[in-house]
């Protein structure tokens, strides 16, 4: 049994959690102790409309057990408001969930500039707004926590989501550099790839599957990232219907060829097959590592 995860005078943002995802998480952390700020647009899942009731009941809901919580209204694109919130009513930030979400899914031949602009807008810009204003706060005092929301769908890709996936993929890019940037003053920032029954999934999951797969499920795996506890930075997590898992890049060992001499689309051709064999796949853990093989391959024609 490893020690108890408590957040007692720790303040964590949870963007989008006036339903969905982002509720189970507000819950979970208010449940370990932590003040929660509760911020949700209140908008529909295509990004339009506002209302103020969703995060407000979940502010009601966490009072109700006697935990703390205030609601913020603003949009993540204002995602200073957010963190302000954060410091008006507590003081300090610690933890911050990038979790709002919307979806305008077209095939990509039908896809609009404004569906594609509002999806990168909400995912991409409002987890940067929010962040890059938490973010002087988490320095100055030496910690924090950082969690994005990618998807499976960036990931992998899925038919109809062109915008989303393109965002909730540059999510993770964004996760890595700011590992890599937060690592020294601990700030440690990990994203997640969730599976979870809400209004976003409903219709799309079949209705046995959808029932099984709790929003409740995902945030435990949350909480702990959020926490003092998790010491891993830059990782990649698929989570639903109570399994984790890690994702990581893999590489073939890749083909070489005289830098020299030059080679052609040809020699790509008859290459092919060993240029794509993942047998004794790499696994680069950053750029230094990434780029070893082509060095070994400039060291193996030098003069
Ligand atoms: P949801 O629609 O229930 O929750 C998203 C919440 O974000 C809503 O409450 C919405 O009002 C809020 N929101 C939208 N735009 C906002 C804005 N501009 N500012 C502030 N709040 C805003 O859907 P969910 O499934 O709980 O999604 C949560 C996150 O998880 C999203 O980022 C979504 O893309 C991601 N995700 C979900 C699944 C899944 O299976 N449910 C899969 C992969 C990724």
């Amino acid at each position: 049994m490893s020690d108890a995860i408590r957040f007692e005078d720790q303040v964590v943002i949870v963007t989008g959690a006036g339903g969905g995802l982002g509720r189970a998480h507000a819950l979970l952390f208010a449940r370990h102790g932590a003040k929660v700020v509760v911020n949700d647009l209140g908008g529909s899942t295509h990004g339009e409309g506002a209302n103020a009731s969703a995060a407000d009941k979940v502010v009601e809901e966490i009072r109700a057990f006697g935990g703390t919580a205030v609601a913020n209204h603003d949009s993540v694109t204002d995602g200073d408001k957010i963190v302000q919130t954060a410091l008006d009513h507590f003081g300090r930030i610690d933890v911050l969930v990038n979790n709002a979400g919307i979806l305008r899914d077209k095939s990509f031949h039908k896809m609009e500039d404004a569906d594609w602009d509002l999806v990168y807008r909400v995912h991409v810009e409002g987890a940067y707004k929010t962040t890059h204003a938490a973010w002087p706060h988490l320095r100055e005092q030496n910690f924090g926590r950082v969690i994005f929301t990618s998807s499976t769908s960036g990931i992998y890709g899925n038919f109809g989501q062109s915008n989303y996936g393109m965002a909730k993929l540059g999510l993770y890019g964004l996760t890595r550099t700011l590992a890599i940037e937060g690592r020294k003053n601990n700030i440690l920032v990990n994203a997640i790839a969730p599976t979870g029954a809400t209004r976003m999934t409903e219709g799309l999951i079949p209705p046995q599957v959808f029932e099984q797969l709790k929003p409740e499920l995902v945030s435990p795996l949350v909480v702990y990232l959020g926490s003092a506890a998790c010491q891993d930075t830059g990782g990649l997590y698929e989570v639903g219907g109570g399994w984790v898992g890690k994702v990581r890049w893999e590489r073939s060992l890749g083909a070489g060829f005289d830098p020299k001499a030059g080679f052609s689309p040809e020699d790509v051709a008859a290459q092919w097959q060993r240029i794509c064999d993942f047998e004794g796949a790499a696994h680069p853990a950053d750029n230094v590592e990434a780029l070893k093989e082509m060095m070994a391959n400039l060291q193996k024609y030098a003069l």
